[in-house]
């Protein structure tokens, strides 16, 4: 006989299923209902673009977990859940198409492939369950907090599940145990509650089976209705959207205010101020933890952490928009704009960010804290002219010399006094067109110990014989510091008069050793008009050392650690350039960090948080450097100004001068550099960009 089975064997009303059906499914959506039309509180956002890019992304992090996956325990737990919830969902549809639409589909061999792939998901989705519960009511992971709705829901998810092998079971020992034994085992798990209830008489079986078939039934569309509906859970359905609309502008990138005149627009005042897709981020969060865990203030003891920063905003959106769950959004009436900073998010929550991006990187659905961080801040500088007062000395700096470092005794073009560079201002326009421009920055022309970087470069660049310019005294601050604080009218007013410098010097390609420089001038000012082909020092050098311009002599450094400044790697992706760097002029014992590359630690510098105090928890800088040293290595070799200011600080404030010092890779490189002329030492070439 070709295997199959009778659908609704045993239960008498079994159609009742479809009304009860709709019921659940009619309350699942009249909750997503309300959340999406909360979500219309805000201001528009812009139309998704490069919908296959989008599509192609969904599938990967919905469908492959990827970014889920990016840690072991949690992604496999998350993985076996997710994905047995899919089949069984599907299983479920083909029984409709089966026995509903008449398209007998579960029969013959598929029949019993259709029974194991049922049970080995359903089985894996069980492991999934007991995993989650073992880890936050067992282990208690510390990122997890206390969330009733999860419990609650993984409870369901539970029963659910097992009430499904208890049905299976009940009918395989009233039926296929005597009748088609071989049968029986391809439903491995209601093929061993068979065999455990086998010997119970079949009046009794029945009873039990029918019971637990309605029981499973009520309880899967209860799950559907409340838990998918209205609680965290809704994310099985909201989470994909949130990722197909993600942001696709660079990821160091933050967005540009078209125009000043709308008071809206001027950073996230209240929810009103919002745009619908901060809202949405904001809305679907679940509360994974996986952005506090990494977040550098939230792991040194500052009030911030990134998730209660977006469930405040959730939270915030829900009180304000209750009694208007139906009508928010659009021409209806909006909620009122009570000031999220002071009320609901404090001072010093929003000026901890150093703006890392390791919230962003770590989110498993895409869901973007720093950016409504930067939000909040706008709103602060630009319409309450509130910030730290450390910080608004460096921007009445940055807004009267160009620069944000107070009391600097140096002039611009000191740093290069010796070195006899050529300015673009006495070469002519057509110069920058057909050369390089090193682009020194702030900190680099006007910090003792980044001039000291600056200088290095300067002979790695003259002794490769390359032609660069500099623009000497018609330098000023590309803007970061500006617009990481929340002053985007000083960010674009300096961006604007850098851009005009450039483009009449008909500037091409930019050298810079600054992170935030590179990713500024690559990233920030083609939203302005500028566009330049941008490169920063450590991609340059590892190209010259590639095509055999630079000769080093043989490494004398005994071993190295290199931190990723996360406006080069994090924010940029540049993570092999400086390795290759390193090597070469350091040697073979590069010794990673715990934290490197994408998970890099921030050394606490970014986000305009080297202009302002840090008087709350450890110093970040003094965590990193504690790591850095747990390498064993006795150098930390960096790529950023901030970052080496940082360890210079860190060093000195764990007074560890004697076991590691901070260089950059350029002072390495010029360390190493030959006095003679020797072969030139080949290394793995490494592409710019
Ligand atoms: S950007 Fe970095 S410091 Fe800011 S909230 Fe995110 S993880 Fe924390
Ligand atoms: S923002 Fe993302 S990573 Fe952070 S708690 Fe929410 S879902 Fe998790």
């Amino acid at each position: 006989m070709t295997p199959t089975r009778e659908i609704y064997w045993n239960i008498s009303w079994g159609l009742a299923v479809y009304p009860i059906a709709i019921i659940s499914i009619a309350i699942m959506a009249l909750g997503i209902y309300a959340r999406v039309n909360r979500w219309r509180a805000g201001r528009p956002s812009e139309k998704p673009s490069e919908i296959s890019l989008r599509i192609w992304r969904t599938l990967v992090n919905a469908l492959g977990q990827a970014r889920i996956l990016r840690e072991g325990y949690a992604g496999v737990m998350h993985l076996l859940i997710f994905w047995g919830f899919v089949v069984l969902f599907i299983g479920t549809l083909l029984v409709m198409v089966h026995e509903d639409f008449h398209i007998r589909v579960l029969q013959g061999n598929f029949y019993l492939g259709y029974k194991l792939a049922l049970n080995i998901f359903g089985l894996g989705a069980i492991v999934g369950i007991l995993m989650a519960a073992f880890r936050r009511y067992v282990i208690k992971a510390r990122r997890l907090d206390s969330d009733r709705a999860f419990a609650i829901a993984i409870a369901f998810i539970f029963v659910i599940l097992v009430t499904g092998f208890l049905v299976e079971g009940f009918r395989i020992a009233a039926t296929e145990l005597t009748q088609h034994p071989d049968w029986a085992p391809w439903s491995l798990g209601g093929y061993g509650v068979a065999l455990i209830v086998r010997g119970i008489g079949e009046p009794t079986l029945l009873t039990l089976h029918a019971a637990t078939w309605w029981f499973h039934m009520i309880t899967a569309f209860t799950f559907i209705a409340f838990c998918i509906g209205w609680s965290t859970q809704s994310h099985i359905l909201l989470a994909p959207v949130n990722v197909f609309l993600m942001r696709l502008r660079p990821k160091g990138a933050l967005k540009t205010i078209a125009d000043f005149k709308d008071k809206g627009a001027l950073g996230m005042g209240s929810v009103r101020d919002a745009v619908w897709k901060d809202l949405v981020d904001s809305d679907v969060c679940v509360r994974c933890g996986r952005c506090h865990e990494r977040c550098p203030a939230a792991s040194t003891g500052k009030p911030l952490s990134p998730r209660t920063i977006v469930q405040k905003i959730k939270n915030q959106l829900h009180m304000e928009t209750v009694g208007l769950p139906w009508h928010s959004g659009g021409n209806g009436a909006r909620p009122q704009p009570n000031p999220i900073v002071g009320q609901n998010i404090s001072d010093d929550e929003i000026w901890s960010c150093t703006t890392c991006g390791a919230c962003h990187y770590e989110c498993p659905i895409f869901v973007e804290p720093m950016t409504k961080i930067v939000e909040l801040r706008r709103h602060e500088v630009m319409v309450r002219g509130k910030m730290p007062e450390t910080a608004q000395v460096a921007m009445v700096s940055l807004q009267k010399r160009g620069h944000p470092w107070t009391g600097t005794p140096h002039m611009r073009t000191e740093w290069a006094n010796d070195l006899n560079l050529n300015q673009l201002s006495k070469a002519g326009p057509s110069e920058g067109r057909s050369n390089l421009l090193f682009w020194v920055g702030c900190s680099g022309a006007l910090v003792d110990r980044n001039m000291l970087v600056s200088q290095a470069m300067a002979r790695i660049l003259q002794r490769a014989g390359v032609e660069f310019y500099v623009l000497g005294n018609e330098e000023t601050c590309c803007g970061d510091p500006a617009r990481r604080v929340g002053n985007e009218y000083l960010f674009q007013s300096l961006a604007k008069k850098n851009i005009k410098i450039l483009q009449h010097y008909q500037v091409k390609t930019i050298l810079t050793t600054c992170p935030h420089c590179f990713n500024t001038f690559k990233n920030e000012y083609p939203d302005l008009g500028g566009v330049f082909e941008v490169v920063h020092h450590t991609q340059f050098i590892a190209s010259l050392l590639a095509q055999g311009k630079l000769k080093l002599d043989p490494p004398s450094i005994q071993s190295l650690t290199f931190h990723d400044p996360c406006y080069l790697g994090r924010h940029n992706d540049v993570y092999e350039p400086p390795r290759s760097v390193a090597q070469a002029a350091g040697g073979s014992d590069i010794r990673e960090m715990v934290r490197s590359r994408e998970r890099s630690f921030c050394c606490g510098g970014g986000g305009g948080r080297a202009w302002m105090e840090e008087t709350i928890g450890t110093r970040i800088n003094q965590m990193r450097t504690r790591e850095a040293l747990s390498t064993g290595a006795s150098i930390v070799g960096t790529a950023c100004p901030f970052c080496l200011q940082m360890f210079e600080d860190g060093i000195k404030g764990i007074d560890a001068g004697e076991r590691i010092r901070v260089l950059d890779l350029a002072e390495l490189v010029g360390q190493a550099l030959q006095t003679t002329e020797a072969t030139p030492r080949q290394v793995t070439e490494v592409p710019l960009g």
